[in-house]
């Protein structure tokens, strides 16, 4: 079936799903792939359990003559073109967001920020690769008048496929950074594919317009050709801002050029290195003439959902919560960060930063260096990676080890930083704490 005719059918259903649990009344279902599963074998599920068609890539999983099947070549390159397709019958102003480090917490500032004068689609969670970025899409309605979409990375070519669906028509790039150095080569690999997004506007239009942290010379160095809106620490800047305090929550001030107001915002956010995402908030909200006053109020009330950077109180102790992900540059900045915070004791548990390649020995060395300048008490190593450095520091086999530790000895009164990557299972420690 050709994608014309596909779309019209799609029109005539309520949304698009790909998991047959989840199958709302006259939904259409695309059958997916994955290391373990063949959708194309739940396709007859999905249609009991509420969806109206089911699109499949292997005939054999469709009855002959039963039209609620739709058999195409391959259902997530169909689920991309539809998903092109339908972006281009709305023609939505979509604003595209990647970088290493900040995409999704930027992704929601931004768009609380939107929303006090749009009505703003944006991605769900993290839904940010080959198959979130064209369900996101699929959302979009004529109700809305901006998207948000998050696109996130680990190959290269990784966001040329991804801006080939989503066709933004603005882009943000975080910040570039270490992370996936295994599937990226190297650093320059990393800076080549967000810098996809970039190639992507220059090919679209002379004078497409970005929006950029200007602090960051690897970004300036990939944005010629290009309308910049400019964000960062400089007065000149179309904003500038500052951190003024960070114990524990954020808080800054910004104005928009030289001569503009400034305006103080108490976040909710926990940790500095936030600050170049709230910025870009204000930035995109000034941009698409939100009030300053309704930036304000956006930022100051957000809180984060995604139990990342999360600051808890137990009855014993103050845990700052990272345990989601961990790579050389987020690292870098959670420590920085805690190190700047105003505590009597502060503790860390570090787990391992996994898939970075040929460079992790060394990328593990340079955060124990830096940890050794920072002066910690109380550091506790989690993972084979962390072991292997030239270090003072207890270290841990895995989470298990460390639980055992806590269950000897508690900590108490202490301010702990709990950071790792997610393979390492840090948070499985945070109840002993
Ligand atoms: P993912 O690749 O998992 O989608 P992401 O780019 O969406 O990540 P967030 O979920 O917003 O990023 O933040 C993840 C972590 O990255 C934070 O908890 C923090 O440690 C770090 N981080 C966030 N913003 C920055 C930044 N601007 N610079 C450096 N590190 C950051
Ligand atoms: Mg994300």
């Amino acid at each position: 079936m050709d994608i014309t005719a596909l779309y019209r059918i799609f029109q005539k259903c309520t949304c698009v799903t790909t998991d047959s649990r989840n199958c709302p009344e006259g939904s259409l279902f695309i059958a997916l792939k994955g290391d373990n599963f063949n959708g194309n074998a739940f396709a007859s599920k999905a249609l009991e359990n509420g969806s109206a068609y089911a699109v499949v890539d292997e005939a054999g999983y469709a009855p002959t003559g039963d039209a609620h099947y739709i058999i195409v070549d391959n259902c997530l390159r169909t689920l991309q073109q539809l998903a092109n397709f339908h972006r281009r019958q709305l023609g939505t102003r979509i604003i595209g967001i990647t970088g290493t480090n900040g995409k999704t917490t930027t992704k929601e500032l931004m768009s609380a920020v939107l929303s006090q004068s749009y009505h703003v689609l944006y991605t769900a969670g993290n839904l940010n690769n080959s198959i979130g970025v064209p369900l996101t899409l699929l959302r979009l309605t004529t109700e809305h008048d901006l998207a948000v979409v998050e696109m996130g990375a680990s190959h290269p070519g990784d966001i040329k496929e991804l801006v080939e669906i989503a066709e933004p028509d603005y882009g943000i790039i975080t910040n570039v950074g270490k992370a996936h150095l295994e599937g990226f080569g190297s650093f320059e690999g990393v800076i080549k594919t967000k810098g996809e997004l970039y190639d992507y506007l220059r090919r679209r239009k002379e004078g497409s317009t970005i929006f950029i942290h200007y602090d960051n010379p690897y970004l300036r160095e990939i944005a010629y050709g290009l309308n910049q809106i400019t964000y960062g620490s400089e007065e000149e800047l179309y904003v500038s801002g500052r951190v003024t305090g960070n114990s524990p929550y954020l808080t800054f001030e910004w104005k928009a050029g030289k001569e503009g107001k400034t305006h103080q915002v108490q976040t909710q956010l926990i940790g500095e290195y936030n600050f170049p995402n709230a910025l870009a908030a204000v930035t995109i909200g000034r941009f698409f003439g939100v009030e300053p006053a309704k930036i304000d109020k956006a930022l100051a009330e957000y809180t984060p959902q995604n139990n990342r950077s999360q600051l808890k109180r137990t009855a014993d102790n103050t845990l700052i919560i990272d345990a989601y992900n961990a790579n050389p540059t987020s690292m870098m900045a959670s420590i920085s960060n805690f190190c700047k915070m105003e505590a009597a004791h502060k503790m860390l548990i570090l787990g391992d930063m996994r898939e970075l390649g040929k460079d992790s020995a060394e990328e593990h060395q340079k955060i124990i260096d830096y940890l050794e300048e920072c002066h910690f008490e109380h550091v506790m190593l989690v993972g084979e990676l962390f072991a292997a450095t030239r270090h003072s520091y207890p270290a841990y086999a895995d989470a298990a080890a460390v639980i055992a530790e806590l269950q000897k000895n508690k900590p108490t009164e202490r301010m702990i930083l709990i950071k790792g990557s997610n393979g390492i299972k840090l948070s499985s420690v945070i109840e002993y704490l």
